[in-house]
């Protein structure tokens, strides 16, 4: 371990370019990893990347590289594929969660801004967030967008209220479509308040106790094909909560772009989204938390039978999916019941491993392909000449298992640099 490396990798008046030779490096976009590579960077973009040594023009006089690491791996910043940064994730106790969501919308928003740091120095660089009716995901994502935003701290993409049916699940996230005259002004609306992207609510949730979604659908294929149709003739993507088969069903035939969740979803179904390009987010994590915390949860018998079946049958799914060649992405719902921001993500990462995706999917997925659809194709998620300097160099091969991720590791950002180590995981 190299004490210094934090001080090395930093961009400072002295040494305004890095020059970093490491041992391998993700190229996420072209999903491969390269061996001994040279990689420049400024404060401000990469400059080099490549396993020939940079040119003299870029380098500022320097000869040598700043850092020679064989037995490191530089990859890009990750992308949370879906979070309600609104929320504390990581409390389990229901009253708690029902106090804090009761606070007023200025504390929430000063809460989830005080998360984005911390966020950034543990490896997240983005988060597409799953939406809250208090404007707070809009406020984080015009300020991260901003020349205000503070050093190091992660970017939010939010799609503002989620839009569910009056009197259906979704109110403590969103707000109901039946408060516009039609879908194309309330998408107008999302969109005129700084929407990224558009969030609608589908289905209900699952009966734990029943082991399946009871409620029927809250949008038909042609409501559904309706906020598609509005949410595309302004270039923004439709991000659908939805599960049960006949829910996701109704959401791939109306053509949203993501699945969110998608539990009880059918092999012809994941062959359906693969032909029309519809991404998956499976998001293990506030279902296997619920399993993990059975106790607390007060989860016995045949309902925790059915969480364990319904985790079974997921991971079924996905393995289905990765054989299909569906766009699986990663998104921990973190914000959700256990689910806490940061930790939450490594948290889905695992899951998704044990369950089988490949590592190097995921890797890839959680940062090339996460920016490539959920975000507003950002100069990140993938180490390339011309993107932003946003990376994690560690020396626990990642390729080995997405856990080692978990383990010491420095992020740099425009520039700066940080050990993960320092940063606390409390009340996220
Ligand atoms: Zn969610």
């Amino acid at each position: 371990m190299n004490p210094d490396l934090p001080a090395q990798l930093r961009v400072t008046p002295a040494n305004p370019i890095r020059w970093l030779v490491v041992g391998q490096l993700l190229d996420a976009k072209n999903r491969r990893v390269l061996k001994i590579t040279h990689l420049v960077y400024d404060q401000n973009q990469i400059l080099h990347v490549g396993s020939a040594a940079p040119p003299a023009a870029i380098l500022n006089g320097k000869t040598l590289p700043d850092l020679t690491l064989p037995e490191y791996t530089a990859l890009p910043g990750l992308i949370e594929g879906h979070s309600h940064t609104f929320l504390e994730g990581a409390e389990l106790a229901a009253a708690k969660r029902a106090a804090y969501q009761k606070q007023d919308p200025e504390s929430l928003f000063q809460k989830a801004k005080a998360r984005l740091p911390i966020l950034a120095r543990l490896g997240v660089i983005a988060l597409r967030d799953g939406g809250d009716k208090d404007q707070v995901g809009l406020r984080l994502s015009k300020l991260t967008a901003g020349p205000d935003c503070p050093p190091f701290a992660a970017r939010v993409f939010s799609p503002g209220a989620g839009i569910h049916r009056q009197g259906r699940y979704g109110s403590f996230f969103g707000r109901p479509l039946e408060e516009f005259a039609d879908i194309a002004s309330c998408v107008q609306s999302r969109i005129a308040e700084g929407a990224d992207h558009i969030k609608i609510v589908p289905t209900g949730i699952i009966n734990f106790a029943q082991g399946q979604v009871l409620a029927p659908p809250q949008f038909s294929v042609e409501i559904i094909q309706q906020f598609s149709q509005a949410a595309h003739a302004q270039h923004k993507h439709l991000m659908a909560h939805a599960s049960g088969e006949v829910g996701v069903g109704q959401a791939i035939a109306g053509g949203v772009d993501t699945v969110e969740h998608g539990f009880f979803i059918t092999d012809e179904q994941l062959a359906r989204m693969r032909d029309q390009h519809v991404s998956w987010v499976p998001t293990f994590a506030p279902v296997q938390e619920q399993v993990d915390h059975a106790d607390l949860m007060g989860w016995t018998g045949e309902t925790l039978a059915n969480l364990e079946k319904i985790l079974a049958n997921h991971a079924r799914s996905l393995q289905k999916a990765v054989a299909l060649g569906v766009n699986v992405l990663v998104g921990s719902d973190s914000g959700s019941c256990g689910v806490a921001h940061g930790s939450g993500l490594f948290y889905e990462m695992e899951l998704l491993e044990n369950a089988g995706m490949p590592t190097l999917d995921i890797l890839c997925q959680v940062t090339h392909g996460n920016n490539r659809v959920l975000t507003t194709k950002q100069p990140y998620g993938s180490l390339e000449k011309g993107f932003l300097p946003r990376l994690i160099v560690t020396q626990h091969n990642p390729l080995a298992t997405v856990k080692n991720l978990t383990r010491e590791r420095w992020v740099v950002f425009d520039g700066a640099a940080e050990s993960s180590a320092t940063v606390g995981l409390d009340n996220l």
